[in-house]
């Protein structure tokens, strides 16, 4: 019989999911995926299968004001669907594993107070994160459930690359660089040996530029830097939060501009970035086709950061034999691929034009001496992988 894994995404005010099948002696495969949306104001569940067709596009009662009402629904529809007990185990992406959890892990009730332990150090995601590992025992009681952490993936980095210099007394507070992104890393590093082998073993900056945009410096699979660091702002220019910023930025905020702490959050995680810089949009396919200045100098900032961070990362490694784009601006923008790779023609870079345009795996020409890929992140097949390795719901996965 087929094994059902449900994987959840929980937010502030969404709750993504993606419900995978294995089927007998086979390899895990995307069932159906959706999202519900609007919680708290107008909750809304859309999902689709596998093949884009739309399975359910419907408000839901007004009363889904929260996270475990939310995960209620989604329930009360997979039972609609495929019956009572069909999901084996659920899996979660949390989003801070601190300085201990190297690896996903089964969730237990020591797991879950060390988890909450780590709700200061992440306190716009871990919150909703823990709250569906809750709704779901609550729901299901006794279901095996699984956490894996965007900052696994880079647990083994050198000191001096998670190193904060900040004194000891802080850093013991758990202060230091943790890194994000951790998951779609892990996916990309885990398909090079297949998709990308002359690369696997070497020095790869994997590039996700989505909305959140980070870089890791990956040596023969492993993460050793990467440029987001204690929380999700540092680093490059993203959607709605700034990248690297000189910390004297924020002490002005404070001290000069009056602003209270709830309105520098806002404005470093909501307010700035792409959104900040342009004043139109947080999205790139807003800005790229805008002729308005600001437009411009926003993709521009972009381009010449994600340069800029590209360069320091190959510093890290001691020099870089390929750069591989993800995620959402990574996958889909020919223009921005192509500006990075020119930006970064001195390193080694030759762009093939027309691979980039056509959205070819390897876009870089055959004589690049460092080679350019576009390879699509899977977030979620990694959780899946690990909640179904995990739970002993697979022998390969
Ligand atoms: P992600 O966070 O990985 O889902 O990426 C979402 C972001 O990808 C959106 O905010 C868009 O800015 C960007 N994106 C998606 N498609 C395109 C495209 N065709 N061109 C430029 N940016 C895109």
């Amino acid at each position: 019989m087929a094994q059902f894994a449900l994987i959840l995404n929980a937010g502030s005010s969404s709750l993504k999911f993606f419900i995978c099948k294995r089927p007998p002696g086979h390899v895990w495969e995307l069932e159906s995926r959706g999202q519900i949306d609007g919680i708290g104001t107008n909750p809304h569940l859309k999902a689709k299968d596998a093949t884009d067709k739309v399975l359910i596009d419907t408000d839901l009662a007004s009363d889904v004001k929260d996270g475990a009402k939310a995960i209620n629904a989604l329930g009360d529809w997979i039972r609609s669907l495929y019956g009572g007990s069909a999901v084996a185990g659920v899996g979660h992406r949390v989003v801070h594993g601190g300085p201990n959890y190297p690896a996903p892990v089964v969730i237990t009730p020591k797991v879950m107070d060390d988890l909450r332990a780590l709700v200061p150090l992440a306190p716009l995601h871990q919150p909703y994160n823990l709250a569906a590992l809750e709704a779901v025992a609550q729901r299901i009681p006794g279901i095996p459930q699984v956490a894996c952490f965007d900052t696994s993936f880079h647990r083994g980095q050198s000191a001096v690359a998670e190193l904060v210099p900040l004194p000891a007394e802080i850093r013991n507070a758990g202060v230091q660089r943790y890194g994000f992104h951790g998951l779609s890393y892990e996916y990309i590093a885990s398909v090079l040996p297949e998709v990308a082998p002359s690369i696997a073993g070497g020095r790869v900056v994997v590039a996700h530029l989505g909305s959140g945009a980070s870089l890791c410096a990956m040596l023969g699979g492993k993460s050793i830097d990467s440029t987001l660091g204690f929380t999700a702002l540092d680093g490059l220019c993203m959607g709605t939060r700034p990248g690297s910023l000189d910390p004297g930025v924020v002490l002005y905020l404070f001290q000069q501009l009056g602003l209270s702490a709830k309105e520098v959050e806002a404005l470093l995680y909501k307010k700035s970035g792409l959104l900040g810089i342009s004043g139109i949009s947080n999205d790139m396919r807003d800005l790229l086709p805008s002729a308005a200045p600001a437009a411009r100098l926003a993709v521009d900032y972009f381009v010449y950061q994600c340069a800029k961070q590209i360069g320091a990362l190959a510093a890290a490694l001691g020099g870089i034999d390929a750069l591989v784009f993800t995620a959402g601006i990574g996958e889909n923008s020919p223009e921005i691929r192509r500006r990075i790779c020119q930006a970064s023609a001195w390193l080694g870079i030759q762009l093939d034009t027309a691979a980039n345009e056509s959205r070819q795996t390897l876009i870089s020409m055959p004589d690049s001496p460092v080679s350019a890929w576009v390879i699509p992140t899977n977030e979620e097949l990694m959780i899946a992988r690990h909640t179904g390795r995990l739970l002993g719901l697979s022998g390969r996965s």
